[in-house]
């Protein structure tokens, strides 16, 4: 391969060498010159045959040459110049595009051996990057309006405002070679152009040819005036875009073009891997490929995130500043697979750049709390003993190996921090329920925060039948508790009366003052922002309470690894003994019926069921009366000999109590709901789930509802029922997994996958784990290594005192995400 390419170099430059010189100085050796046809189809003739597509033409410009007219000698050279240099152009691309590609690049081979740079050049770096897009040649106030709705701002966003796709334009193909569907460079010259019929309506046509085949432009949407003086016949232009057919010919609509001698287009744009971007209105792709590329080559060097050089060479990834560069314009000689996979070195890179800095924030954080002063609790607790005697149940080895965990925690000074993941139904509650009995035995108040008031009131009445009978005050505190019993409930936690007290994020408002809070357990946690951790503690007068996170949806080690990075890790891997898989099967509209009908049998045994609807409209108002007529519809048509209630979070805090007392009562058989019920809630007897439009929410979330039955050792049944779905659509195959399988971490790792961790988080996390680059879930392996150089760069310098520029950088990212101003 390389000795064709040499040869086809070796030929070029031999047949260029007479045609430069006579051309040279406005052809001032031309009219001297004699024997140049001669010369000339000898070199053509002895031509390798790869050439053969210009041969002819480049033949018809020799032949009679001699002969000519000066004018007509001179043009004729131009146009075998233009000719040879354009094949010049592809095949040295090629030549590059062949050569191999080296897996790691070793970065100081890149010509950037960075130097450590001072504290003080650093700052003048951020403060050069915090400038305005309009600081760059080519932004105007027009067109910094318009990237600013894209949200860049700074040049700094616009340095990382990645392309999304790469395509690859690094040779210029023969018309002759190409193929229908293909995307394509070519480059020929304009043989005919003007405008014609097509249909009824105007188009403007222009015909080309390299000497290999035939290709026709169009466009539907032209300038004429503009268009015929742009593609006069006889010019040479380069075209870029889709190759279609029409009859027999093929045809490229609406593609770009780039005048022969643009030599400012040209060189960004054919040739190379060209960067794709999300479009911005108003700013062509060209405009903005410019724009980037003046912003890479003036500014790209002042990204700067001071990760120690060693670390990356040592793990094989590139700096910053050359990581962004390559992503916008890799040399040709990169893989372009690999570039629109987003699996390139540079975007390795990238991510390991994002992910050592939250990591670095994650192990800061986990040190600090390692150093306050907590509560150190006597985990002898005879409460524990009398309530253990108490449940109804023996525990679970993985719930005592958990509790041990925990107690061995509680016993440290250091404060606990503990995440607490299982599936549902494992039985989590019970062992936060005995953590907060050592912390009272101990004198000290706890506070469990509930995602919803119907999961704290559960908790509340659950907890309180034991409590009264050892003698614990305790207390609810939601949204919906009226002003007098709250002011009540604040009096008897700011005098340490209440031992225990239950509640809503109605908890963190600012009058709730605790005297002595000991623990702090949140349940399901992914539903509250991060921050709120922190809010809950800063409750605590004086020593730091420890803090028991617990989380339904068992989170996918990916993430454990990011949000919850600064926390303990326990896991409940074992069901309560005797409960059998919930069978899952999967109904259409059509045939619900049965369903139901199977539903009715289980009723009858004398168990209970859920109806779930999902929320459907954007107005609360109609979604309630969605789930109010059903509900009555179920009533009359469906469950005739049963009673149906009705539940949905708009009710009153009263209504709702009631509603799911009388559940559990079983004075309701069939409760129809909305999502409210989808955590935590716990009635044994019901046995049945039924989900319409199951095809609407997200896996998480139907195991969560799903996790609703299954709470005892009888057989539990889940009825997803789907609308408007084919056997073969993406959101059937997702259904069928939770068919497949009752493991909350195999649903949890391929709804992550799905979704997204934005998405899987809701929408409140979010933000937190927003990265430029980085993908937690793809790029898990980098997340991995960034963990571990984070950690290792802690542990020997926990306070970052020789790390000031990484410092730095770091309040920058994370501060306000992390409060690592704690920190510092
Ligand atoms: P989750 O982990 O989903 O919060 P819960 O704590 O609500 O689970 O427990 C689910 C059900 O299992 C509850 O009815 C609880 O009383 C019961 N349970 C908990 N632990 C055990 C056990 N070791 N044996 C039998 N049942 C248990
Ligand atoms: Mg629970």
């Amino acid at each position: 391969m390389k000795d064709i390419n040499n040869s086809i170099q070796e030929w070029i430059s031999k047949i260029l060498r007479p045609l430069e010189f006579v051309s040279k100085n406005n052809f001032a050796n031309l009219p001297k010159t004699k024997g140049l046809e001669k010369a000339l189809i000898n070199l053509i003739n002895n031509a390798p045959s790869d050439i053969n597509h210009i041969k002819e033409k480049l033949l018809e410009f020799s032949l009679g040459l001699e002969e000519s007219s000066l004018e007509e000698k001179k043009e004729r050279i131009a146009k075998m110049l233009k000719l040879l240099k354009s094949l010049n152009f592809s095949q040295e691309k090629k030549e590059v595009a062949n050569s191999e590609v080296s897996e790691k690049p070793d970065f100081f081979t890149w010509g950037i051996s960075r130097k450590e740079i001072s504290l003080e050049t650093y700052l003048r770096y951020k403060e050069i990057l915090k400038q305005p897009v309009q600081f760059l040649k080519g932004i105007g106030p027009s067109i910094a309006k318009k990237l600013a709705k894209k949200g860049i701002h700074t040049l700094e966003d616009l340095l990382y405002f990645l392309p999304k796709d790469y395509e690859d334009r690094r040779k210029v193909i023969p018309i002759g070679d190409l193929r229908e569907g293909q995307r394509a460079v070519v480059f020929g010259e304009i043989l005919k152009s003007g405008t014609s019929q097509l249909y009824k309506r105007k188009i403007f046509y222009a015909q080309i040819t390299d000497g290999t085949g035939f290709l026709t432009l169009k466009w539907f949407n032209f300038n004429e005036r503009v268009w015929r003086k742009l593609l006069a016949p006889g010019k040479n232009i380069f075209a870029i875009g889709e190759v279609s057919r029409f009859g027999k010919e093929l045809e490229i609509i609406h593609p770009e073009l780039i005048e022969e001698g643009d030599e400012d287009k040209l060189s960004v744009e054919i040739g190379h891997i060209v960067p794709v971007y999300s479009s911005i209105e108003g700013v062509s792709e060209k405009y903005f490929r410019k724009i980037i590329k003046s912003a890479i080559e003036e500014y790209g060097d002042y990204l700067e995130s001071s990760i120690p050089l060693e670390i990356l060479k040592r793990r094989g990834f590139v700096p910053l500043n050359v990581a962004i560069k390559n992503l916008h314009f890799p040399e040709p000689k990169e893989d372009i697979l690999l570039l629109k996979r987003g699996e390139s070195i540079y975007h390795k890179s990238l991510s390991f750049d994002e992910f050592f800095f939250l990591e670095l924030a994650l192990g800061l954080r986990k040190g600090r709390i390692k150093k306050e002063r907590g509560i150190k609790f006597n985990t002898e607790s005879k409460l524990v003993e009398e309530f253990i005697k108490k449940l109804p149940f023996e525990l679970t080895d993985a719930q005592k190996r958990v509790i041990e965990e925990i107690k061995n925690d509680m016993a440290k000074e250091v404060p606990m921090n503990r995440l607490l993941q299982g599936d549902v139904g494992c039985g989590k509650t019970v062992v936060a329920f005995i953590s907060a009995l050592i912390a009272i035995d101990n004198g000290y108040q706890v506070a469990f925060m509930t995602p919803t008031e119907i999961l704290a009131e559960q908790h509340y009445y659950n907890f309180r039948q034991y409590a009264q009978l050892m003698g614990i005050s305790t207390a609810l505190l939601t949204g919906g508790i009226p002003p007098t019993k709250k002011r009540e409930i604040y009096h008897g936690l700011s005098t340490g009366y209440i031992n225990f007290v239950i509640g809503t994020h109605a908890l963190f408002q600012e009058k709730v003052e605790i005297k002595k809070l000991g623990l702090v357990i949140i349940d399901e946690q992914h539903r509250f922002g991060v921050l709120q951790r922190a809010a809950l503690r800063e409750k605590a007068k004086g020593l730091i309470p420890d803090t028991l996170i617990m989380t339904a949806t068992p989170i996918p080690r990916t993430l454990a690894l990011t949000i919850y990075g600064d926390l303990d890790l326990s896991i409940i891997d074992e069901m309560p003994k005797g409960r059998k898989p919930i069978i899952t099967e999967l109904y259409h509209e059509y045939n619900k019926n049965r369903a139901y009908q199977k539903a009715k049998e289980i009723l009858k045994e004398g168990h209970q069921a859920y109806v779930i609807l999902p929320l459907i409209e954007e107005s609360e108002k109609v979604d309630l009366k969605a789930v109010t007529t059903y509900g009555e519809f179920l009533q009359k048509e469906i469950f005739k000999d049963f009673k149906v209630g009705i539940l949905h979070g708009k009710m009153s805090s009263y209504e709702k109590e009631k509603i799911m007392h009388d559940f559990k009562r079983k004075e309701i058989d069939v409760l129809v709901s909305t999502t409210v019920v989808e955590v935590g809630v716990d009635v044994p007897n019901a046995t049945v789930m039924i989900i319409e439009h199951a095809e609407r929410f997200g896996l998480s979330q139907l195991h969560q509802l799903r996790g609703r039955v299954g709470r005892s050792d009888v057989q539990s049944y889940c009825f997803l029922i789907a609308y408007k779905i084919s056997t073969d659509s993406p959101a059937y195959q997702r259904l069928q997994i939770l068919c497949e399988t009752n493991d909350g971490f195999r649903i949890a790792e391929e709804d992550l996958k799905l979704r997204g961790p934005g998405e899987f988080l809701g929408t409140k996390q979010s933000g937190y784990l927003e990265f430029r680059g980085a993908d937690i879930v793809k790029d898990y392996p980098i997340l991995l290594q960034a963990r571990e150089e984070a950690f290792k760069l802690i542990e020997k310098d926990p306070e970052l005192k020789n790390y000031l520029i990484l410092k730095e950088e770091l309040m920058r990212r994370w501060e306000e995400r992390l409060k690592l101003s704690e920190i510092a």
